[in-house]
């Protein structure tokens, strides 16, 4: 869960990167940052553009497509891609997976520490340098089994 009042420290993070990739800060950046560091859920720029249409009605869709872009390239959120779908956006940067239900597409985060620490197949290894290991699982949400049953 994230806190959705961003603090003085996190702005300031955000302009420093902001800074050292070249890009300003603009109004509209500061606020798509805000929503998605406000959201557990993964959203996709579709979503967060809809959030924001209340707050910001002049705000256009390829305005949050091409902030996220950046954002994904400077590392202040990761795009995940989940099974061909749209791309989601998350802002949780400590290590952690998900889980991905096939039918609802929900992504749960998941902190696996011995997964993280556990040895690299040595083919792995061999094929150049590792830089971050991420594992997706796939089922069927708890949510969604429900519903089956009741079917
Ligand atoms: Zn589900
Ligand atoms: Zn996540």
């Amino acid at each position: 869960m994230f806190n959705s009042n961003l603090n003085e420290q996190q702005i300031e993070h955000l302009k420093q990167i902001c800074d050292e990739g070249g890009i300003k800060l603009t109004h509209q950046r500061l606020e798509i940052f805000r929503e998605i560091m406000a959201a557990s859920d993964h959203p996709s720029a579709e979503l967060i553009h809809k959030r924001l249409q209340t707050k910001m009605p002049t705000l256009a869709i390829d305005t949050v497509y091409r902030t996220l872009a950046t954002f994904d390239e400077l590392g202040i959120v990761k795009k995940l891609h989940v099974m061909g779908e749209r791309a989601l956006f998350d802002a949780n940067l400590t290590k952690h997976h998900h889980f991905v239900c096939t039918r609802c597409k929900q992504v749960e985060d998941i902190y696996w520490p011995e997964f993280d620490e556990s040895m690299i197949p040595e083919k792995a290894a061999h094929m150049g340098r590792i830089q971050s290991r991420h594992l997706e699982l796939r089922g069927i949400c708890n949510t969604c089994l429900k519903k089956m049953n009741k079917d």
